[in-house]
């Protein structure tokens, strides 16, 4: 059984928790949660809390940042008449199972779906979970074979699910197969590993990284608090490798849609050599209402920074467009810029 005691702030589970109950007993549910239907959430979408994470929430903090993003809410139940189970439409951009080609110059390739996380406000959270979408070995070496066929194609972009969830030896060994394909100039990683498990990035995933082509990987992190100590020494460790750090972000109601939430996380960005790459608008996935911050509103908060701070901090703000058009940049524009100046003095 586990310790029923509430949570205090930096208490780490043991492992992740990854249902309704083990979070109550962690204490990280608030007073009068209603298990029978997180029970139901959990059903539906993947629930994983890692011990990194975990030591993050504040329980006695309603408005947890950390907290909203990864613990389930009854909300998740409903899905709003704009929402849809697939809004990025990878399903008709799939040439061969695990990869998607949307743009000329690069791909996606999806070597697993599961995550160390699973994210409440996923784009991908129909498909993604912890025994979803291994690649077989035959599938990976039909994908790797597709990219070797296709020389408009210079990035490979590992995608998923979270590829620094694979074994550091079969992460090495799609690296290494990836690089041997001549126009495949570059490669590059999404993931949420450094932040939410940091200690996955250890020396054999290091020496997993270490390869000849640039490598870019970009990092899933939407608060500042998720920079700890631990994260730092995975980061560091990365670029040691000498992979090139961007950070991408989510634009999240409660968890960082305000100036200062942002100002704060892309500093801490830049503070851990990670240069803000893209804000992402909330892509309308099921269940994912109470995230939604609308794109006007995103500009102005993203207006109030624009001469604020260090051009250096400043991300693309895109927005994904139906029917798998692409990723369109949102703003701000100079109008909007100018507006806030004049309001802001
Ligand atoms: C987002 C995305 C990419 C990467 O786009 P960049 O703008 O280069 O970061 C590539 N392929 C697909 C299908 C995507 O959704
Ligand atoms: S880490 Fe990415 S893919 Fe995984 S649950 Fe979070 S948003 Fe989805």
């Amino acid at each position: 059984m586990p310790d029923p005691a509430p949570a205090r702030k930096g208490f780490a589970p043991a492992r992740t928790l990854r249902d309704a109950a083990s979070l109550a007993a962690a204490g990280l549910l608030p007073p009068g949660a209603d298990l029978a239907a997180l029970s139901a959430v959990a059903a539906r979408y993947a629930i994983a809390v890692t011990p990194a994470m975990a030591a993050l929430i504040d329980p006695a903090d309603p408005r947890d940042p950390v907290a909203a993003q990864y613990l389930p809410d009854a909300a998740e139940l409903a899905t709003a008449p704009h929402e849809v189970a697939d809004p990025t439409a990878d399903a008709p951009f799939t040439p061969v199972p695990g990869v998607v080609h949307r743009y000329p110059d690069r791909a996606l390739l999806k070597p697993l779906l599961a995550c160390p996380v699973y994210c409440r406000f996923c784009f991908r959270r129909e498909v993604v979970g912890p025994d979803g979408g291994l690649l077989t070995t035959e599938q990976l070496e039909a994908a790797i074979a597709w990219f070797a066929r296709t020389p408009q194609v210079r990035e490979a972009i590992l995608t998923g699910g979270d590829p620094l969830m694979l074994s550091p030896r079969r992460l090495a060994w799609l690296l290494e197969r990836l690089g041997e394909i001549p126009h495949l100039e570059i490669l590059r990683i999404h993931t949420r590993v450094p932040v939410a498990d940091p200690g996955r990035v250890n020396a054999a995933l290091s020496a997993a990284i270490t390869i000849d082509k640039p490598l870019y990987l970009c990092l899933h992190a939407n608060h500042a608090r998720e920079f700890t100590a631990e994260a730092a020494v995975a980061l560091r460790r990365l670029t040691a490798a000498g992979v090139v750090l961007l950070g991408q972000s989510v634009l999240l109601r409660g968890v960082n849609d305000d100036p200062q939430a942002l100002e704060d996380l892309f500093r801490t960005m830049l503070r851990h050599r990670v240069k803000p790459y893209y804000l992402h608008q909330l892509d309308p996935a099921p269940g994912t209402a109470r995230f939604h911050v609308p794109p006007a509103e995103g500009r102005a908060i993203l207006s109030a920074l624009r001469f604020k701070v260090t051009g250096l901090a400043w991300p693309t703000y895109v927005q994904e467009r139906p029917n798998g058009g692409g990723k369109a940049v949102v703003g701000p524009v100079w109008g909007d810029v100018a507006a806030e100046t004049l309001a802001t003095g």
